[in-house]
């Protein structure tokens, strides 16, 4: 089973309403087994809501308020879901296939707390629970090949 940023595959929980949707990402699905998470939508949060970026590991919108308990709960209910998920299907988790940069969903690089799409090296707060459980990731940047 593989983890998917639910809005790589056209849902709609995105910040600003929308989706990220990935054609190869979508196609991927199509012939995988998959479980689709968004951490944020998991913290109760709505779409629309106020873009955040992470810095110094906490999570903060625009305006200064600071949501990393919000984050911090999504992420681990995520992971959850995810658990759960593997252990009806009687599936272990193969990888996952995260949105790249997010505060939540980013590997490897996340936006920088500027609000200026500028990145910085660092992990989103669900990313960095996967990672911490040995679960690989990349993100709809790169391409899984088997
Ligand atoms: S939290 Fe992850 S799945 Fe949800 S909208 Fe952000 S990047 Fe997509």
């Amino acid at each position: 089973m593989y983890i998917i940023s639910a809005c790589l595959l056209g849902t709609n929980c995105k910040y600003d309403g929308g989706s990220n949707a990935t054609a190869w990402v979508k196609e991927f699905a199509a012939e995988h087994s998959i479980c689709a998470v968004c951490p944020e939508t998991l913290a109760g949060l709505l779409s629309p809501r106020d873009p955040c970026e992470l810095v110094d590991g906490r999570v903060f919108t625009a305006d200064g308020r600071d949501l990393t308990d919000a984050f911090t709960t999504g992420a681990e209910n995520a992971y959850k879901v995810i658990l759960d998920e593997a252990l009806v299907r009687e599936e272990k988790i193969e990888g996952a296939i995260l949105k790249s940069n997010s505060p939540s969903c980013g590997c490897g690089t996340i936006y920088d707390g500027t609000f200026s799409h500028t990145t910085v090296s660092g992990d989103g707060v669900f990313a960095k629970i996967l990672l911490d459980h040995g679960i690989r990731i990349i993100t709809e940047k790169e391409r899984i090949d088997d």
